[in-house]
């Protein structure tokens, strides 16, 4: 936690701002709508406090903690690498800390480190919104919205009832259109932040990810293919992964640690937990996969497999990538199962051209397929388990010599 961050113009600004907003409401609003002494004046003015109290809460959280850093321990997961370039190993470590980021990490200028899911640096909380106030600058930009929406009708009650008298009082009147604009503005602004925020969470995207989506988006329009933002996992539970499960306590600042987004951080310690391989381990018996080095090797591979009437397995890997490295030894022991009429091979998808991966369709690491007659008759793509890879990979293997 940092108490400096409160000592920054723009959030003092804000504390000023809301503090006006709170003197306003309650001792011109209210107390010339009602009066303050009234049943009526006592509820609202209660009602606004709790609002503003609740503001200045979430305020705290979101300037206070830290949004999100990287494990000095982190190492680059594959749990889900959703990678799309050969210059993977690159785009995952940051330039700038030169440390791996997990995904959805981003450096942030302002900082000068990386945050852990940021969304962009606010100014006016001088902190990144990242993974862990993300919900607290969610919920302050609610309450903010609910309670200069109550403000203003509020002062909208108070200028209908007060009409005449304010007729004759002229710096009154101005004081009171002023403040009048200054809640209308203030009201529109925040509810519209608040409707693209809720939209985001709606997607599970982030501010960053957003405007990095809109070519994508624009290429699957233009190919005629709905796009589907690559964490988008449906609306609830898109919800839930940002406010937390429990939907009595959404409106609680405070963070909701989601066990899934921890799980991904911790990737590699579960995969040592990876267990049910041990048939496969005690088979002593392993043909080592042939190692494909660029695309005239891979057409000449095709090409005699082909002469010969033989299907290929091809095994894309990378080698910055835990869980391909695990897979590895497996699908040697499944290769020697089926040696020598099924040759297995292995692309290093950082080592050949990106044009032999396109051409491949492949997009996540690792992926299985099985060609014959220079086509791709199946795939599977081993983001799990395993012991459970290897067995979709037999499976694939029998239906084609079925076939
Ligand atoms: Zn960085
Ligand atoms: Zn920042």
């Amino acid at each position: 936690m940092s108490c400096r961050r409160f000592f920054s113009i723009p959030v003092l600004s804000v504390i000023l701002v809301m503090g006006f907003v709170y003197y306003v409401t309650l001792f011109v609003f209210i107390d010339d709508w009602v009066g303050l002494q009234s049943s009526a004046g006592k509820l609202n003015a209660l009602l606004f406090s709790f609002l503003a109290s609740l503001c200045l809460f979430s305020l705290s959280i979101c300037v206070l903690v830290d949004p999100g850093r990287v494990p000095a321990s982190y190492d680059p997961d594959v749990e889900d690498s959703g990678w799309s370039n050969s210059n993977a190993t690159e785009t995952r470590k940051c330039d700038k800390c030169f440390a791996y980021k997990p995904l959805r990490t981003h450096h942030c200028r302002v900082c000068r480190r990386c945050v852990l899911k940021m969304d962009h640096h606010c100014l006016w909380i001088n902190n990144c919104v990242g993974y862990a106030n993300y919900k607290a600058f969610f919920i302050l930009v609610f309450y903010a919205t609910v309670a200069s929406i109550y403000s203003t009708v509020l002062l909208v009650c108070c200028a209908f009832k007060n009409g005449d008298s304010y007729a004759g009082n002229v710096p009154l009147k101005t004081f009171i259109i002023s403040c009048g604009i200054f809640m209308i503005g203030l009201s529109i602004t925040l509810g519209t932040l608040l409707c693209w925020h809720i939209y985001l969470i709606a997607h599970n995207m982030t501010t960053i990810e957003h405007y990095d989506s809109k070519r994508a988006s624009w290429l699957a329009r233009k190919s005629g293919q709905s796009f589907r933002h690559q964490f988008d996992i449906g609306v609830y539970k898109n919800i839930t992964s940002v406010l937390g499960p429990n939907m009595i306590k959404w409106l609680c600042p405070t963070f909701t640690r989601n066990p899934e987004d921890a799980e991904r951080i911790r990737a590699v310690d579960a995969l040592k937990q990876d267990g049910g391989l041990q048939e496969l381990d005690d088979s002593p018996v392993s043909v080592e996969l042939g190692p494909i080095c660029g695309e005239s090797h891979f057409d000449q591979v095709m090409e005699e497999a082909q002469k010969l009437g033989e299907s290929v397995v091809i095994v894309w890997m990378a080698a910055w990538c835990r869980k391909c490295i695990y897979l590895k030894p497996k699908l040697e022991k499944l290769a020697a199962e089926f040696y020598p009429r099924l040759r297995f091979y292995h692309v290093d998808v950082n080592a050949v051209p990106y044009r032999l991966v396109s051409r491949a369709g492949v997009t996540k690491m690792p992926t299985i397929q099985l060609w014959r007659d220079g086509q791709k008759q199946a795939e599977v793509i081993g983001g799990h388990k395993a012991h459970l890879v290897v067995n979709e990979v037999r499976e694939m293997i029998e239906n084609d010599s079925i076939s």
